[in-house]
C-alpha cells in the first residue's frame, strides 16, 4: 500500500467547546490553539464567530497568534455569517448547510433545490475572499444518497476546496460511511473530510472507515470532547492511523498526553480512567499475570510503548498482584526484600486488597518496611509533617501554614486557597516548588462512617515531571490533616522512586520558604 498522509482538522475549540458546560475565554482558546499547533494539526477550527462578540474576539486572537496551522471559523451558508467569520482574519472557512430531508423539512423549511442553490452560492461567496473553503452537508449520513451526490457536485462546481461528511447525530456504521465517501468520490475530486460523533461509540471506527474508503482528512477533538457523547477523539484516531494502518499524520505523538491534560484542565472535562491513550489506566497494570508478562517483555500486555505518546507505565499492588509486580514496584522505591519477606508482603497486599481497599504506593511502602525491618517506616521518610495550622471561616480567605521536614531541613510556607484543604495543598506545593515538581493529579475523599465524627479517608495520586506517579493515603478524623498526610505519604513514595531512577537527590534551594533551621 502506498504511504498516505492523513490531515488532521482539529475542532476542539468549536465542536469541542459545544460540550455542555464548557465555555472558553479568548485567552484560553489561544493557549489551546498554541498547544494544537505544536502538536502538528493541519487545521484549527477556532470557533463559530457569529455566536457572540467574545467568540469573534477569540477567533481573531487565534488567527493573529502566528500559528503554522490554517485557522478556520464556522459559518452557516449565509452572507452575514460568512462576513463575520472572514472579518476575524481567518485563513479558512467552514461553511455548512444541512442536506437531510429531516433537517430540510423540520429545521430549515426549504426544498432540496433551494438547499443546493444556497449551498453553492455560499461557497462561491466565501471563495471570493481568497480563503480555503470547506463545505459540510450537515446530517449527511441521513441524506438520500442520490441527492447527496447532487450536493457534492454543486458545491464542487462552485469552487469548494474540501467536502466534509458529517455524521451529525452519530448514527452511521463503518459500512454506511464507506457508501457516502465512495458516493462523494464518484462525483468529485476534491479533498474529502470526515466529521463523526460518538453516540454509539463508533466515532473513531467510522472516521477510520472513511479514510479507508478514500477520505483525506478527519475532524477531531482532543479527548473526544463535544456535543452529547462527543466527537472523534484526536489521540485515538491518530494513533490508529499510525500504528494500526501505517498512515502518516503530521502529529508529534509524544505531545499527545500533555495536550490532552491541558485541554482537560482548561475545559474542566475530566478524562475517564479507562479512556484509550490518555486515560489514567491506559498503561497501568495490577494483575499478577499481566505485571509478570510486562516485566519480562512489555509487548506481552501493552499495545505499544507508552513513551510514544509521552507517558510511562505504572504497576499497582492489589488483590490480583503477583510477586514479580510487587517486587518491581518495591525496587522502584529502593527496597529489595528477600524471598521470604516478599512472600509475606504479597500475602499482606492480597489480604488488604480482599477487603476492598486500594493499596497506594505509600501503603505498600509501609507494609514492606514493617515486614522487612520489623520497625517503623518513619525513619526512611524523606519528608515528614512537622506542623499544620489552618484558619478558615466565612468572609475570609482560608489560610494554611504547613511545616515540613525535608531531608532534615525544616521548611515553612503559608498560603491561601479556595478552602482549607486547598490552602494546605497550596502551602505544600509552595515548599516543593523549587525542589521537585510534585503535581497533584487526583484527589479522592471518602467518609468512613456516616456522622460528623467520621474518619476521612483521603487518597491522592501525584506526578512528577518525568511522568512518574505515586499514590498516598491519609486517614484522620480531620479532613485537612488527612489530606496533608496523604500528600506527604505520596510525595515520599514519589521521591523514593525518583531517587531510585536518578540515583541523585536534590535539596531545596528556595530562599523564601526556608530552610528555617532552628525554628
Ligand atoms: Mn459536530
Amino acid at each position: 500500500m502506498t504511504e498516505r498522509t492523513i490531515r488532521v482538522f482539529d475542532t476542539t475549540l468549536r465542536d469541542g467547546e459545544q460540550t455542555p458546560g464548557v465555555s472558553l475565554t479568548p485567552a484560553e482558546k489561544v493557549e489551546i490553539a498554541k498547544a494544537l499547533d505544536r502538536l502538528g494539526v493541519d487545521v484549527i477550527e477556532a470557533g463559530f464567530p457569529i455566536t457572540s462578540k467574545g467568540e469573534q474576539e477569540a477567533v481573531r486572537s487565534v488567527a493573529r497568534a502566528g500559528l503554522r496551522a490554517e485557522v478556520c471559523g464556522l459559518a452557516r451558508a449565509d452572507k452575514a455569517d460568512i462576513d463575520t467569520a472572514i472579518g476575524c482574519g481567518i485563513t479558512g472557512i467552514h461553511v455548512f448547510l444541512a442536506s437531510s430531508d429531516i433537517h430540510l423539512q423540520h429545521k430549515l423549511h426549504i426544498t432540496r433545490e433551494q438547499m443546493v442553490r444556497q449551498a453553492a452560492e455560499a461557497v462561491r461567496y466565501a471563495k471570493s475572499f481568497g480563503v480555503k473553503v470547506e463545505f459540510s452537508a450537515e446530517d449527511a449520513t441521513r441524506t438520500d444518497l442520490e441527492f447527496f451526490k447532487q450536493v457534492v457536485r454543486a458545491v464542487s462546481d462552485a469552487g469548494m476546496d474540501r467536502f466534509d461528511i458529517p455524521d451529525t447525530v452519530g448514527i452511521a456504521t463503518p459500512q454506511r460511511i464507506t457508501e457516502y465517501v465512495k458516493a462523494a468520490r464518484s462525483v468529485s475530486d476534491v479533498m474529502i473530510s470526515m466529521h463523526c460523533h460518538n453516540d454509539y461509540g463508533l466515532a473513531v471506527a467510522n472516521s477510520l472507515a472513511g479514510v479507508l474508503a478514500g477520505a483525506d482528512q478527519a475532524h477531531l477533538t482532543v479527548n473526544g470532547i463535544g456535543e452529547r457523547s462527543g466527537n472523534t477523539s484526536l489521540e485515538e484516531f491518530v494513533m490508529g492511523c499510525h500504528n494500526l494502518y501505517g498512515w502518516r499524520t503530521k502529529i508529534d505523538y509524544s505531545l499527545l498526553y500533555e495536550t490532552s491534560r491541558k485541554v482537560a484542565a482548561l475545559t474542566g472535562v475530566v478524562i475517564q480512567p479507562n479512556k484509550a491513550i490518555v486515560g489514567d489506566n491506559a498503561f497501568g497494570h495490577e494483575s499478577g499475570i499481566h505485571t509478570h508478562g510486562i516485566l519480562n517483555d512489555p509487548s506481552t500486555y501493552e499495545p505499544f510503548d507508552p513513551s510514544m505518546v509521552g507517558r510511562t507505565r505504572w504497576l499497582q499492588a492489589g488483590k490480583h498482584a503477583g510477586r514479580h509486580g510487587v517486587a518491581a514496584q518495591l525496587r522502584a522505591m529502593g527496597l529489595k526484600p528477600k524471598e521470604e519477606s516478599l512472600r509475606l508482603i504479597v500475602d499482606k497486599v492480597k489480604e488488604t486488597g480482599d477487603k476492598g481497599v486500594t493499596i497506594t504506593d505509600s501503603d505498600l511502602y509501609q507494609i514492606a518496611v514493617q515486614i522487612m525491618g520489623g520497625g517503623s517506616a518513619e525513619r526512611n521518610e524523606l519528608v515528614e509533617l512537622e506542623g499544620l495550622e489552618v484558619v478558615t471561616g466565612i468572609k475570609r480567605l482560608p489560610t494554611a501554614t504547613v511545616k515540613l521536614l525535608v531531608r532534615g531541613h525544616l521548611y515553612e510556607a503559608t498560603e491561601v486557597g479556595s478552602g482549607a484543604v486547598d490552602a494546605a495543598v497550596n502551602a505544600i506545593q509552595k515548599i516543593f516548588s523549587n525542589i521537585e515538581t510534585v503535581r497533584l493529579k487526583d484527589y479522592r475523599l471518602e467518609a468512613l462512617t456516616g456522622d460528623s465524627n467520621a474518619v476521612a479517608d483521603v487518597t491522592v495520586k501525584l506526578e512528577d515531571d518525568a511522568g512518574n506517579t505515586a499514590s498516598g493515603r491519609g486517614m484522620k478524623r480531620d479532613i485537612v490533616v488527612a489530606s496533608v498526610e496523604a500528600i506527604v505519604a505520596g510525595t515520599n513514595a514519589l521521591l523514593a522512586k525518583k531517587l531510585e531512577t536518578s540515583g541523585s537527590e536534590k535539596t531545596p534551594t528556595q530562599s523564601t520558604t526556608g530552610p528555617i533551621e532552628g525554628v
